[in-house]
């Protein structure tokens, strides 16, 4: 007789000191990204998965920024994708954290260090998970495909994104990217995020004459910046299947956040003037300036109507001379509330806290959106507090980790037909 789903969750509580250990052992290997090096956690891992009979392999479209590839089970059924990255944004000033970054140090209610909620506990929690399975032979009628990738936090090129393009997440019914959230939120969607490129062109004189001669770039550039705002009136477009989700976000955005207005980041577009570049010197008129502004589109939105706001906001500006480029390449992305894997988690999570788990949309992007763009259900639920994510002191919460172990193992279980 095959190992029910209660006698796994049994084994997962008897062994939590391995899988607190494997995320405290994580930490202690220092991947940097940029700045530091992949190779000891990418081996690392492939060296947890051959321990525990796991079949996998490394492929890599850059050599900076390996993946490691897993699977089990059969080739029939439920075909379940599992994603997370081992690399870490910079420790940064080592002077500003209480206890050293790379330490790996366990309290008693907590794990300390970088990428402890970002997002190495959440890759323990999926290794710990697959090898439980693996090791008590569970009958999985499906099977399991772990991504595991090493350029997350530089924009994913050679990670997420190659992996889908190269065809590796074909076919796949779900997926399950264990990135930080709260607790009580289960993500299922994104905005998409562009570069606005807007120019302007000028006329040089010598500095000395700048009241009189020549045609400032940077001060025409800065009249028109001031109707950045008007895109944020540009409003997304949603369905009634996704009303609810766009009310939970909304929600956990004035929640979280505690700014008037806020919850409007979800459904409208954002603009954020990020860099300004111009003139070449002190004592000259400048002829050229350009601003670089981040687009966030909401699910929905129409392009044309933001690109009607951006040529409205440079004429009433009244200047002349001043174009833009954009390239639209990321587009809001969702996962429907109705699928299998957002109801398996919700039930889970919420029978394990004892509390109620939203399903939401973010207000900022990852690696999710790939698999969306694939097509493929996709969600983001992960062990975190995230007071600490990119910044200094980063912890995670034991309990949390724990119990994300067991959300994700019943959830494989549900979903790969373990009873
Ligand atoms: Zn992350």
């Amino acid at each position: 007789m095959s190992i029910s789903k209660q006698e796994l969750l049994n084994l997962a509580a008897e062994k939590e000191q391995e899988l607190i250990n494997l995320t405290s052992q994580l930490i202690r290997i220092n991947s940097e990204n940029p700045n530091g090096s992949q190779r000891e956690v990418i081996d690392f891992v492939k060296n947890y998965l051959n321990e525990a009979g796991i079949e996998n392999k490394e492929i890599a479209a850059d050599e900076t920024y390996p993946c490691v590839l897993a699977q089990m089970g059969s080739d029939e059924g439920f075909s379940m994708i599992i994603n997370g990255h081992v690399d870490v944004v910079p420790a940064g000033d080592i002077s500003k954290w209480k206890f050293d970054p790379f330490g790996g140090e366990i309290t008693e209610t907590q794990i300390l260090g970088r990428g402890t909620s970002d997002m190495k506990a959440g890759v323990a929690c999926t290794l710990f998970a697959m090898k439980l399975l693996k090791e008590t032979g569970a009958d999985l009628k499906g099977n399991i495909r772990l991504h595991i990738v090493s350029d997350e936090e530089t924009g994913g090129a050679y990670g997420t994104k190659w992996l889908c393009e190269q065809g590796y997440a074909d076919n796949a019914h779900a997926c399950l990217v264990a990135e930080p959230t709260s607790n009580s939120t289960i993500e299922i969607g994104q905005k998409g995020s562009n570069e606005l490129i807007i120019k302007s062109y000028g006329t040089p004189a010598h500095g000395s004459l700048g009241n009189y001669k020549g045609d400032n770039a940077i001060l025409k550039l800065s009249k028109v910046l001031e109707g950045i705002g008007r895109l944020h009136t540009v409003k997304g477009k949603y369905d009634d299947s996704q009303l609810e989700a766009l009310e939970n976000s909304k929600f956990i955005a004035k929640n979280k956040l505690d700014v008037p207005g806020i919850e409007n980041v979800i459904d409208r577009v954002t603009a954020n003037v990020g860099i300004i570049s111009g003139g070449n010197k002190l004592n000259m008129v400048p002829d050229y300036c350009e601003a670089r502004v981040d687009i966030r589109l909401p699910i929905g939105v129409d392009v044309a109507e933001v690109e009607r706001e951006i040529k409205g906001m440079i004429k009433d500006s009244g200047v002349s001379g001043v174009e833009y480029e954009v390239e639209w390449k990321k587009f809001g992305n969702s996962t429907p509330m109705d699928s299998s894997i957002v109801r398996t988690v919700k039930k889970h999570a919420e029978d394990l806290w004892g509390i109620k788990v939203l399903p939401a949309y973010q207000w900022a992007s990852s690696d999710a959106a790939f698999y969306r763009i694939h097509g493929i259900p996709t969600i983001q639920y992960g062990p975190s507090n995230t007071e600490g994510i990119h910044s200094y002191n980063e912890t995670v919460d034991i309990e949390d980790v724990l119990n994300a172990s067991k959300i994700y193992l019943l959830t494989l279980c549900d979903l790969l037909g373990v009873q």
